[in-house]
């Protein structure tokens, strides 16, 4: 899902998205507010209920973006390769990968950093901690 291509910088000595794809496979788990929907439909350009017919499927209520038979989302471009609606991309995209778990729990970091080649090999999970708290994510304190 990731490529949080808003926190990344060339000099980030922490976290440079490769844009690989491996964050943005699987099914189900990027979910989108009211917000998101339109902001989605307006960058491509479609109709609400087009956009959500095309790219969406709901859950429990919630509307969630579909992955494709490759289990890519539906937004990834192998051809960038990387987010076809980068400026637009739902809230939990632009988070990873200081999501509070990876924020809060060593155990959670590492697995990111075993799966994520944009966290850097040799960054410990005290520089990860202090880069998210220095972009305002995650949360406060971390449990060991
Ligand atoms: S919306 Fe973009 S960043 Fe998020 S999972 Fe899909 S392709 Fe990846
Ligand atoms: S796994 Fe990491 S390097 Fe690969 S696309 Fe996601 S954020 Fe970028």
């Amino acid at each position: 899902m990731g490529c949080s291509g808003y926190l990344v910088s060339d000099v980030d000595p922490v976290f440079n998205c490769q844009q690989c794809g491996w964050c943005c496979r699987g099914e189900g788990g990027i979910a989108l507010d009211e917000k998101r929907v339109g902001r989605l439909a307006s960058y491509l350009g479609l109709p609400v209920e087009r956009l959500l017919a095309r790219f969406c499927h709901r859950r429990d209520g919630r509307w969630y973006v579909a992955a494709g038979r490759d289990g890519y989302c539906l937004f990834f471009d192998h051809s960038i390769p990387g987010c076809a609606v980068h400026p637009v991309k739902p809230e939990i995209c632009e988070l990873w990968p200081y999501f509070p778990g990876n924020v809060a729990n060593r155990e959670g970091f590492e697995v990111a950093k075993n799966n994520c080649p944009g966290i850097g090999r040799d960054v410990t999970h005290e520089a990860f901690v202090a880069n998210a708290r220095h972009h305002g994510l995650g949360p406060k304190t971390t449990k060991e």
